[in-house]
């Protein structure tokens, strides 16, 4: 654009590196062209997940080197830098600056918790606001790395047409629906499975809006996963679960965007976040292997997911050592009603191997869920319910003495207050169902007063002054 300042000719660091991406197995190790699409091993069905056998290369370049040019590229106005992909080299490198998609996902920000907050919680801490993105969720980090991989595949193999489809508990397909539609209509196909009854209205008007197909089964979302799964087994579709390990890859912008945000120091920092399909906590824990590898942090932080007691199997993984699905009770958090995470197995061998001493599982209850988003948003957030999940987790891990209050410490809002505004009104009208198992305070409730008149009548109500 003309009447931009141009200024990526002067110091900005382009990404020229394109790297040496396959898929890999996380079992066999067996690998495969990152040109084809694969979700599942062909050899032994296990997740895949994306190497760079070409990293040690990027080893060459110092650490304070990295910090450097990704200081640098903050800087630039090319919208190939501009979101996650400012961290080419770690995201997809394979895919060149120009056929990256950016919507304008990313860089979300850092926001310190009130100081209420932050009494009531037990400790400062700040909040990643990663409602702040495009379709109001994390999800846009990993669908603008899965949507601008499929353009690039688009474009490299000439491929006539494609589907693009994913189940979801809402944002997902928000998103997908989003990024799809970016993309040309005579050649890319949107389509959408969800729950019925499962989603909010707003996360349901998400990708109606975008034009999708929507498609309602019956079940909970694990049900939708399964035909999901069959579709891409046996018919050619483009997966955008986070089983597609192109979007793992781009939500470890999460963790890069942290350290960036603490000026690459992460000593003592400990980062709390809810689990639902475990894609998310996976990606921050490989987002953090990668800095540490290319030394660009020094230590790794603590990880510390959190669960509702309606669907924890990580929790009870955790406390019994063994791995075994749940059936879902509804939560409030919704978006991580989760019984059997798709990503576990990579959970299972990231802490197994890199976070043993620095994961941790916590679970709360929906009262404590709908206190912490109730609670945060009173002091100036904007949190989901999943984000004050993150908030009650937090509270409890100061509380047992998981985490220091003297140390630093965020929380991943995941998505934004207006898409869980249900639950709100629920809280306020004590109208939750039973078997959610939330009874309204008093003193958190809120409505609406109707006046019918004028100005002295609402001065009247609110017992105010005349000058
Ligand atoms: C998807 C989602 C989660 C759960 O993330 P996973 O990667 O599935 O563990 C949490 N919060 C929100 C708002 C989400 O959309
Ligand atoms: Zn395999």
């Amino acid at each position: 654009m003309k009447n931009r300042r141009d200024n990526t000719r002067e110091n900005i660091p382009l990404p020229t590196y394109r790297g040496d991406v396959v898929y890999s197995c996380i079992n066999c190790g067996d690998t495969f062209p990152i040109d084809q699409f694969f979700y599942t091993c062909p050899a032994c069905g296990s997740l895949m997940k994306l190497i760079d056998r070409s990293f040690s290369e990027l080893e060459n370049i110092t650490g304070t080197e990295w910090r450097d040019i990704f200081d640098k590229r903050k800087m630039s106005n090319a919208p190939s830098l501009s979101g996650i992909f400012l961290f080419h080299e770690l995201i997809l490198p394979t895919v060149p600056p120009e056929d990256v998609i950016y919507l304008g996902e990313g860089h979300t920000p850092l926001v310190q918790a009130n100081h209420d907050l932050s009494s009531w919680a037990g400790a400062p801490f700040f909040v990643k606001s990663d409602g702040l993105n495009p379709s109001a969720s994390f999800k846009d980090r990993g669908m603008a790395s899965a949507i601008s991989y499929l353009n690039h595949v688009i474009r490299k193999r000439d491929l006539p047409e494609v589907l693009g489809i994913c189940a979801s508990t809402g944002d997902t397909s928000a998103a997908a629906a989003l990024y799809l539609s970016y993309l040309p209509k005579g050649r890319v196909k949107s389509v959408v499975l969800l729950p019925r009854g499962k989603v909010t209205v707003q996360q349901l008007s998400q990708p109606l809006g975008s034009g999708a197909t929507v498609i309602e089964l019956p079940g909970v979302f694990d049900d939708c996963m399964k035909v999901v799964e069959d579709l891409a087994e046996n018919y050619e579709v483009f997966l955008l679960n986070s089983k597609n390990s192109v979007r793992i890859n781009g939500q470890k912008s999460f963790s890069y965007e942290i350290a960036q945000q603490l000026g690459w120091d992460v000593s003592g920092l400990s980062v709390v976040l809810p689990i639902g399909n475990a894609g998310n906590i996976t990606a921050v824990m490989e987002g953090f292997l990668d800095l540490l590898r290319l030394k660009i942090i020094d230590s790794l932080p603590t990880v510390i997911g959190v669960q509702s007691e309606h669907a924890d199997p990580v929790y009870r993984w955790r406390m019994a050592g063994k791995y075994k699905p749940v059936s879902v009770v509804p939560s409030v958090a919704q978006a991580a009603m989760i019984g059997d995470p798709v990503s576990f197995p990579k959970v299972r061998q990231l802490v197994e191997e890199h976070f043993e001493t620095r994961f941790f599982a916590i679970r709360v209850s929906e009262q404590e869920i709908m206190e912490g988003m109730m609670t945060a948003n009173r002091h100036g957030h904007v949190v989901c319910t999943q984000g004050g999940e993150s908030v009650a987790g937090l509270k409890k891990a100061i509380e047992n003495g998981i985490v220091s209050p003297s140390s630093r410490l965020i929380i991943d809002s995941t998505s934004h207050q207006l898409k869980f505004s249900e639950f709100q009104r629920m809280y306020f009208e004590d109208s939750f169902p039973d078997e959610y198992e939330v009874s309204p305070r008093e003193e958190l409730k809120n409505e609406p007063v109707y006046i019918n008149g004028g100005a002295s009548d609402v001065a009247e109500y609110l017992n105010l002054q005349k000058k």
